[in-house]
């Protein structure tokens, strides 16, 4: 008998966990609105990062916090201006899949220095978003397998 230490015990399982386990609904808008409609959906929302699709529902681009607040600062014509000019377009998205392994996931988060990450599925006319992953999904992994017997 060779007893695992408690380190692989925990890194065996943290290899089985996969985005669809931890992933949340996405939240979008649509390219067209306005920087101004967008932070109103990100207040009624509450979450920290919308992702942008176009007419078809393929991912167009991501707006943080400060994506809005930078905007924001000397614009008073915010419900006139479209947040496709102020966002953080394709093909620079850092993206996952549904069967991709939540600890590279997180690895990514980290290299990136960014707060969230949308689940796609490929089809012929682009990235359909399906989910996103947050610091908050790692969070949340985290202290499961804290509780973990
Ligand atoms: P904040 O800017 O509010 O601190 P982030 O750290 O998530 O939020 O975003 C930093 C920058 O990276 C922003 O310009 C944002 O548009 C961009 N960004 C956020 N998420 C992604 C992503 N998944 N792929 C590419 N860029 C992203």
């Amino acid at each position: 008998y060779t007893g695992k230490s408690g380190d692989q015990l925990l890194s065996e399982k943290l290899q089985k966990i996969l985005v669809s386990d931890y992933q949340s609904r996405p939240v979008v808008v649509n390219e067209n609105v306005s920087v101004y409609d967008a932070i109103v959906t990100m207040f009624l929302e509450d979450v920290g990062t919308l992702f942008v699709v176009d007419q078809n529902s393929i991912l167009a681009g991501v707006l943080s916090r400060k994506d809005l607040l930078r905007a924001s600062l000397g614009n008073q014509e915010l419900s006139a201006l479209p947040v496709n000019i102020i966002m953080t377009r394709m093909p620079n998205i850092t993206v996952c899949r549904k069967e991709d392994l939540l600890t590279d996931v997180a690895m990514k988060l980290i290299d990136r220095q960014i707060d969230a990450i949308p689940v796609i599925r490929e089809t012929e006319a682009g990235f359909e978003v399906i989910g996103r992953i947050t610091k908050t999904s790692i969070t949340r992994a985290f202290v499961s397998l804290g509780n973990a017997e």
